[in-house]
């Protein structure tokens, strides 16, 4: 993995349709950049795995596909972002998902005198993300995502990245009814925060397709940062 290093106080979000490789992209440039990775679902299924009293309001919402109301979902993510040390760069990664999210985003960094320097929309067709997500697997531990191909088959029943090897899933979320749900929600509620930051001057849209390498330029190259391999 090359560290580009540069970037370790860059603020940054990660926007796009479910399945359209976000958690991935994400964990590469964690790596990559030195910044944290905050990503919304994955506090919400820490709270579910944990059985906390958030995760038990979340489940229900999460189990259809529907967003988790703003009450929850901004102190949630904003506390977690609070909670770094200002020179921390970050990126989002599921969060904002409505325009009232990023309005309260705004806020919140303002008062710590900041801003978002950039926000990557990964774009990929409906048809692409409804194949993606039937046959996408996670681990449970450290969230990697698998995907069964008719090359590589079932996924392996354990993840191979972590120490102890998480056992590998399919998130509840995944089934063809939420998944159509979350993709009108997308469309409906998500796709407005676009224009919110097309206004600002801060998006740069990117195609989703390809392979993760190609995805990943994409990516540095919105950035205004480049990979050497
Ligand atoms: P994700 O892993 O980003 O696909 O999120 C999984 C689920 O968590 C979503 O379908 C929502 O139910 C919930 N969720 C995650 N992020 C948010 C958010 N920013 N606002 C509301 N609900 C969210």
């Amino acid at each position: 993995m090359t560290r580009i290093g540069v970037a370790t106080n860059l603020r940054l979000i990660l926007l796009g349709p479910p399945g359209a490789g976000k958690g991935t992209q994400a964990l590469l440039l964690k790596e990559q950049l030195e910044i944290e990775h905050v990503s919304s679902g994955d506090l919400f299924r820490h709270h579910l795995s944990n059985g906390t009293e958030l995760g038990e309001i979340a489940r229900g919402y999460m189990n259809q596909g529907a967003l988790v109301p703003d009450e929850v979902t901004i102190g949630m993510v904003l506390g977690r972002v609070r909670s770094m040390p200002t020179g921390q760069g970050f990126m989002l990664d599921g969060f904002p998902r409505n325009t009232n999210q990023a309005e309260a985003l705004d806020g919140a960094l303002e008062q710590r005198g900041q801003k978002i320097d950039r926000a990557v929309h990964i774009s990929v067709p409906d048809d692409e993300l409804i194949r993606r997500l039937s046959n996408r697997y996670i681990c449970r531990k450290c969230q990697k995502p698998f995907t069964r191909t008719p090359a590589s088959g079932e996924p392996p029943k354990s993840c191979n990245e972590c120490a102890d090897g998480g056992e590998i899933y399919q998130r509840d979320d995944d089934t063809p009814y939420a998944v159509a749900n979350r993709l009108i929600v997308y469309h409906q509620e998500t796709a407005p925060v676009l224009d919110f930051y097309r206004d600002a001057g801060l998006l740069a849209t990117i195609p989703g397709e390809g392979t993760v390498e190609t995805v990943n330029k994409s990516v540095l190259a919105a950035l205004g940062l480049t990979v050497e391999v």
